[in-house]
């Protein structure tokens, strides 16, 4: 590595590397520095795979801007780069008259957040398109899909190269200091320990990003950056259960998650997911005991599941801000000036829908450093 860089992104997941593509420019020395032998191991390719829509999140709020903002460019990305993906479409069903009753919010809450295609459903208009969904009342939100996230990032990343950006893997940042003109960050490699500076530092570390904004000298719990760890596990469908479904079905939301839901991939592969529990440690083991839970939770709504159909599957970890109990809590993304620390762009808590917001996430932090690059 050279002594000096430009700009040094924290974290080759699905957000560093968008915004590593969005910023690669051949006159511009660009390093995405991850602490594993490759990018993309950790929450990036623990997840739904779901391109939502922003139905759920509080109008002005980030996440309901980008995510609203990334939908039609992340489909246009596929398209473009010739990404695996499927507009399947989506319907949120509801069980009984309290839940019609928030399933007509949520309808409110996408058109404020200015979704234009929802459409309240009848239970025979949701008997018409899944004959096998029971529900009093539904929402169908026809641009939600799925998409290859792998290929999503091996894309970001090959655009970033090609435009002269450097991926350096097994190399962990251990320490951030404010210097003259930039910053010095310390690296732990495989075969030993060194240093840069570089004008630009942006963290985009997940489930670390609190410790890489503690490095940088911030009071994490007095800046509210504080992460908890959520955990999401999953249960696949047997496939002998036949056919199911054609578009993925959410229960009404939960305080911390969007409930049990079932979902597709692009190879067929049906599962349900992600519950929300809150963990100390990271830890992808999906515990067993779980599955009466998902049981439960999706027969409600497709009673042809039974529990003998359901086996453990993989997890994920949320990096959420929203402590257990909390409300909702926004994606935090900004240049820390005003902490002395000019240059230095922190995105803490990018959990869902971190992935459908990454193109929109990195049009924003370009927009954030266009004074300074
Ligand atoms: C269960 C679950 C389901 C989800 N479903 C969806 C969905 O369907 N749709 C959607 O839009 N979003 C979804 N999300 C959210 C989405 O997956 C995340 O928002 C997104 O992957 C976050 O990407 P990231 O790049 O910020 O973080 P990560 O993928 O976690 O990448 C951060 C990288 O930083 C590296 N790193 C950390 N510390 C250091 C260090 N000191 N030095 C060097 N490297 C370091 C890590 O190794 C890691 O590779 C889901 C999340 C979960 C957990």
């Amino acid at each position: 590595m050279p002594n000096e860089i430009d700009i040094c992104i924290i974290g080759a997941g699905v957000v560093g590397l968008a915004i590593a593509a969005e910023l690669a420019n051949p006159d511009r020395r660009v390093y995405i520095i991850e602490r594993n032998r490759t990018f993309g191991l950790e929450t990036s390719s623990h997840n739904s795979e779901v391109i939502h829509t922003g139905i759920y999140y509080p109008e002005n709020s980030l996440k309901a801007r980008f995510c609203v903002e990334g939908n039609p460019m992340l489909y246009g990305v596929c398209e473009k780069y010739q990404i695996g993906y499927k507009r399947l479409g989506k319907i949120i069903v509801a069980a009984d008259d309290e839940e019609t009753k928030e399933v007509e919010r949520l309808f409110h809450q996408g058109v404020r957040n200015g979704l234009t295609d929802l459409k309240l459903i009848t239970r025979a208009e949701i008997k018409r398109l899944e004959p096998k969904v029971e529900a009093v009342a539904g929402l169908l939100s026809p641009s939600t899909g799925i998409l290859d996230s792998w290929g999503l990032m091996r894309s970001y990343l090959g655009r970033a190269r090609e435009n002269g950006a450097e991926f350096v893997s097994h190399t962990e940042v251990t320490g951030i200091e404010k210097v003259a003109g930039g910053y010095k960050v310390s690296l732990k490699e495989q075969t030993g320990a060194s240093s840069f500076t570089a004008t630009i530092v942006i963290n985009s570390a997940g489930l670390y990003c609190d410790k890489i904004a503690a490095l940088a000298g911030i009071d994490v719990e007095k800046a509210g950056y504080r992460i908890y760890f959520a955990k999401g596990e999953y249960f696949a469908i047997d496939p002998r259960v036949g056919h199911l479904v054609d578009r993925l079905i959410y229960p009404v939301p939960e305080q911390a998650g969007k409930g049990i839901h079932i979902s597709v991939n692009l190879e067929g592969h049906m599962k349900l997911g992600p519950n929300v529990k809150y963990v100390d440690a990271i830890d992808y083991s999906v515990d067993e005991a779980d599955k009466i839970n998902f049981y439960t939770a999706a027969h409600k709504y497709l009673p042809a599941i039974q529990l003998e159909h359901l086996s453990p599957d993989f997890a994920g970890i949320r990096p959420k801000l929203q402590a257990p109990g909390e409300g909702f809590r926004d994606f935090i993304i900004r240049d820390e000036a005003d902490k002395g620390l000019p240059g230095f762009i922190d995105l803490i808590g990018i959990e869902s829908p971190g992935l459908t917001s990454s193109p929109a996430i990195a049009k924003y932090v370009a927009e954030i450093l266009k004074n300074n690059i």
